[in-house]
């Protein structure tokens, strides 16, 4: 059809665009069939701009961020990093058969990916027989810092939960012995588990409270977390002395007397004065 074919008048079939040359009820016809599917083609083009944008920046799907529950709270609370203080009760540390710091406190990490969280169950992991328990208090950040005077410290502190380090301590003792690093012992698939985050706006910063943890129904853990050697405030003030602290940090605190073994079947229960609670069953193995 050429431009001189549609120069014509012509009467459309629709009796909106009555009687007018072919070509102006041609472009209104368009018009309204745009109009009509406006919505539709919106949706579509962010479908594939969306769907474009994920193919061009990444060659997989990115996995989302591990995210801990908050008490009374429907948003939940996005990790980061998760920091671990070392023999921070004095007890813990003659356990281990090793001296107190109490100069500064030193750190090991595990992934983020390791989170699990409270109620769950996880297998035996893989490479120890000696897979042990340690109940912890554990401080959720919730603004950056670097370089925190201790006296400001717990302003940069989103909240508080109870944590479990669980920790392969034959893997560690052997690293230990042979001063290498630790982190096959510790840096364990599933090993951060973290029971619900106490927001400090309503619980406060617990300075005393007992910490507990029962195996299937025994108590194996009892201490206070007023026993810490290194504070709250302190392993804030020292910490960032070395890291950018940033919304989403955890910092387990370490753990007091009686840590042990768990075996397939154990059912972990752990609680902290004025913080909440924590449970784990260990599964078969891995
Ligand atoms: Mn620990």
């Amino acid at each position: 059809m050429s431009d001189a074919d549609l120069n014509v008048e012509a009467p459309s079939r629709n009796p909106r665009f009555g009687t007018k040359p072919a070509q102006f009820i041609v472009d209104d016809l368009i018009i309204a069939h745009i109009e009509k599917h406006l919505g539709q083609i919106r949706r579509n083009l962010k479908q594939y701009q969306e769907k474009g944008a994920t193919a061009a920046e990444f060659v997989f799907p990115p996995p989302r961020p591990p995210a801990a529950p908050i008490r009374s709270r429907a948003e939940r609370f996005p990790i980061r990093r998760i920091f671990c203080v070392g023999r921070n009760y004095e007890a813990h540390a003659k356990e281990m058969g090793v001296a107190v710091d109490r100069e500064a406190p030193f750190y090991f990490t595990k992934a983020s990916d390791h989170y699990v969280a409270s109620g769950a169950t996880v297998p035996y992991p893989a490479g120890t027989t000696n897979y042990h328990y340690e109940m912890e208090l554990v401080v959720a950040i919730g603004a950056a810092g670097f370089r925190i005077p201790e006296a400001q410290a717990l302003d940069h502190v989103f909240g508080y939960a109870c944590g479990l380090d669980m920790t392969r301590r034959d893997l560690q003792s052997a690293a230990k012995e042979k001063q290498r690093p630790w982190d096959i012992g510790k840096d364990v698939e599933q090993s951060a588990v973290l029971g619900e985050i106490a927001p400090a706006a309503e619980s406060g910063h617990p300075a005393r409270g007992r910490i507990e943890l029962r195996v299937n129904g025994q108590t194996k853990q009892s201490g206070d977390v007023s026993q810490l050697i290194h504070s709250v405030p302190a392993v804030i003030a020292h910490l960032s002395q070395y890291y950018h602290l940033q919304p989403g940090d955890l910092i387990y605190t370490g753990t007091p007397e009686g840590v042990g073994p768990v075996k397939p079947g154990d059912r972990l229960e752990g609680s902290i004065d004025g913080v909440g609670t924590i449970a784990l069953q260990i599964g078969g193995p891995a």
